[in-house]
């Protein structure tokens, strides 16, 4: 298993960033019927800026990449999803230091230590059909993976499968946040843009570890 060093952090960073360029359409397809319309925009907005930050000043650390490109994310994109993503990814940043190399176990309670951010922020919880419903179990997966003994290119899928499946899980939910809760029942039947957004940086996370 690879290092959790500047270079897995960039290489998520690069992996997220084509996968929300490949993705934008579909992004803002699901925010049409539940939201305005603009998640994939929004986010094609953010990645772009952060990885022209991280290339143009690359920090040595995971922690300072992280950290990086959550205030990015904050600065550049105006919709809700960039201060929560960008809560997430600067406190888990801010987790985890100026440590040159971290281990599964830390970057998983830097993930953690993130996701508690963006539920303060947000103030949503768990089946209120946000990005957390992906989140929560990709972390919770990733826990759980680790304490069993796996490394973390396992603990990595087991996070993907799981956020895969919480963002499908969120298709049933009544929106209780954003602007998706606006629509009341209206907002049963499809699939949160954010909660698929989530799976498609978690499955860049595994990826970056896959090498
Ligand atoms: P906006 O709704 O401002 O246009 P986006 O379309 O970019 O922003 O992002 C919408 C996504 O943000 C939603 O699909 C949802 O997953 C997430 N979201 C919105 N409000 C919250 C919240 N309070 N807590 C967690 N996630 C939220
Ligand atoms: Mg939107
Ligand atoms: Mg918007």
């Amino acid at each position: 298993d690879p290092v959790v060093d500047a270079a897995y952090a960039r290489r998520w960073l690069a992996l997220a960033t084509a996968a929300v360029e490949r993705e934008a359409d579909r992004l803002t397809e699901l925010d049409s019927a539940i939201g305005d319309a603009d998640h994939g925009t929004n986010l094609r907005r953010g990645f772009t800026a952060a990885s022209a930050a991280v290339e143009k000043d690359p920090p040595g650390t995971p922690g300072g990449v992280l950290a990086l490109v959550g205030r990015q994310l904050i600065g550049s994109v105006g919709g809700a999803s960039g201060p929560l993503y960008g809560t997430l990814l600067r406190g888990a940043g801010k987790h985890l230091g100026d440590a040159e190399t971290a281990s599964p176990e830390e970057l998983c309670g830097a993930l953690r230590a993130g996701l508690e951010g963006v539920a303060r922020l947000g103030g949503a919880a768990a089946g209120d059909k946000t990005m957390l419903d992906a989140l929560f179990p990709a972390v919770d997966a990733m826990a759980f993976s680790l304490d069993s003994g796996a490394g973390l290119v396992a603990a990595l899928g087991a996070a993907r499968i799981a956020a895969d499946e919480g963002a499908a899980a969120t298709v049933p939910m009544l929106a209780r946040k954003g602007r998706a809760s606006y629509l009341g029942e209206r907002s049963v039947g499809h699939q949160d843009p954010g909660a698929t957004s989530s799976a498609l940086l978690v499955t860049a996370l595994a990826e970056a570890a896959e090498g």
